[in-house]
């Protein structure tokens, strides 16, 4: 995997917060094709590591290298790179006055400059391809939570990202609701979408992470591929972590 360019390359990540060091230190790469997962517990800094990547945390210190740019610079046009990077949060975050299909079309037409029949058209067979094209003209509130995050994920998709963002996408959703949602992320990371996914599903970790991030205190504690990371974890705070979520 070693032998392309990393897609993502932040150097020496630091965020802080008054006091609090919630970014310590990151240096990380993520690779084309790579499913990275994101672990630790609450307050560690997996969120402001996730945001930073498409600068919606804004580093105090280190780069965030985004396909060979460094989008930290000021001078460069941050607009465009971020379109390149789907994002899914916790709460869906949908447009509550727009329908289904407009919450699709918007980016697409706003950012990418399609016509309104050519977004609709994509957005329709990105609604059919999750089963939800009868929703079309519904507007969010009429939908169950795990439709609205597989809503969400449509959405990013539209924009045709080189990259999803993935923070929580099931933390908020009724047990029930998990599956559908995890079903739809795992068809993308084995269609090669490069994702990096903040979550507390170790089974989504172990079934599809090409890699498994731990982080605490802001910073990655250890990493590695599933079977390692989760057979035999190195980090005493990693060991009494995961004995308390498996
Ligand atoms: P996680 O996602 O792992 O739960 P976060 O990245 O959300 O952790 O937060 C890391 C730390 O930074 C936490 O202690 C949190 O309270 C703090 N933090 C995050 N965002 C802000 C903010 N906007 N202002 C102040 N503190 C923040
Ligand atoms: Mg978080």
């Amino acid at each position: 995997m070693n032998d392309k360019l990393p897609l993502i390359e932040v150097v020496d990540l630091h965020k802080v917060y008054g006091e609090l060091h919630a970014l310590n230190g990151i240096s990380e790469k993520i690779y084309p094709g790579e499913v990275v997962v994101v672990i630790g517990p609450s307050g560690s800094g997996k969120s402001t590591f996730l945001r930073s990547l498409n600068l919606l945390e804004v580093p105090d210190k280190g780069q965030v290298l985004f396909e060979g740019v460094d989008i930290t610079d000021k001078k460069v046009n941050i607009d465009a790179h971020r379109q390149r990077m789907g994002m899914v949060f916790q709460h869906f975050n949908l447009f509550p006055h727009k329908t289904i299909l407009e919450n699709i079309t918007l980016g697409p037409i706003k950012l990418k400059g399609l016509s309104k029949e050519e977004a609709e058209k994509q957005g329709l067979d990105l609604l059919r391809r999750v089963g939800l094209e009868d929703k079309a003209t519904t507007y969010p509130a009429k939908l169950s939570g795990g439709q609205k995050q597989r809503i969400a994920i449509v959405r990013a998709l539209a924009m045709e990202p080189d990259v999803m963002l993935f923070d929580e996408p099931t933390s908020a959703l009724d047990p029930e609701m998990v599956g559908e949602v995890l079903e739809l992320m795992k068809e993308l990371a084995r269609e090669g979408m490069t994702m990096a996914v903040v979550t507390h599903e170790i089974g989504f970790a172990k079934e599809v992470a090409t890699r498994v991030i731990f982080m605490d205190e802001g910073q990655i504690k250890e990493q590695g591929e599933p079977e390692g990371f989760f057979g035999s974890p190195k980090e005493p705070r990693l060991q009494d972590f995961l004995s308390k979520v498996l």
